[in-house]
């Protein structure tokens, strides 16, 4: 497997401590992406499943879970599936971390997967113009697999003041279906874009005041901040 490397965190998966891997390269080029080295697929390492199993399996005292992300892990798809099913014989949990480019992939191996992170990066149709691919559509299907399946899924966007605007919020939060709706902050230190380190970061009351705006619409909020972490919004 590709990996730009791996990490134990008890973030990333919450309520369990998990090891968090980090699959190398995407198909997506966000602006604002916080992790530009994992973009490149000859980036990062190869690294034997066999050495992730014996990770894992040396770990396994003190962790409950395996969380794979990125990048975009279904580029490697029988990498992640063999990794899931190894997680399975564990009896650790499992949460995928997607940016919702294939579903059919993602419905692969969906029933290996305990929580689904997805990343919902614009309104569906406003893909093209907030991040420069016109894959809302796919991103619907993912959202849809994950919702009917027995995964959890949380939808996730980071709100960048430059690129987005509330109103796209409360229409995002009008066309999807999950479980858990995360609205993260933008941070402007590492990004892919240079411009957008003239972006301010997006302060906590920001995302409380559209969180509050679109409850109406979703069952459970949650806001992230680097400041606060995370946030239900009551
Ligand atoms: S933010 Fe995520 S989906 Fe976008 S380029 Fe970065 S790793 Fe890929």
């Amino acid at each position: 497997m590709r990996i730009g490397g791996h990490i134990t965190s008890t973030l990333e998966f919450p309520s369990h401590m998990s090891i968090v891997v980090f699959t190398a390269g995407c198909n997506l080029m966000c602006p604002y992406c916080h992790n530009p080295e994992l973009i490149d697929m000859n980036g990062g390492e190869d690294i034997p499943l066999e050495k992730l199993y014996k990770i894992i399996h040396d770990s396994s005292d003190f962790i409950d879970a395996v969380v794979i992300t990125g990048g975009e892990p279904l580029l490697q798809i029988n990498d992640t599936k063999k990794l899931f099913d190894y997680c399975h014989e564990c009896n650790l949990k499992t949460k995928l971390d997607t940016n919702g480019c294939y579903p059919k992939k993602l419905e692969e191996i969906i029933e290996l997967v305990d929580y689904i992170a997805l990343d919902v990066k614009a309104p569906f149709n406003k893909y093209k113009e907030v991040i420069g691919d016109d894959v809302g559509d796919l991103v619907k299907k993912s959202m849809e697999l994950g919702f009917e399946s027995d995964s959890f899924l949380e939808c996730r966007t980071t709100y960048v003041p430059s690129l987005m605007n509330p109103a796209d919020i409360e229409k995002i939060a009008k066309e999807i279906n999950c479980d858990l709706y995360t609205l993260q902050q933008f941070r402007n230190r590492t990004v892919l874009d240079v411009k957008l380190q003239n972006t301010p970061n997006t302060t906590r009351n920001e995302l409380f005041d559209i969180a509050n705006k679109i409850k109406p619409f979703l069952e459970k909020i949650k806001i992230k901040t680097g400041e606060f972490g995370d946030e239900i919004i009551k």
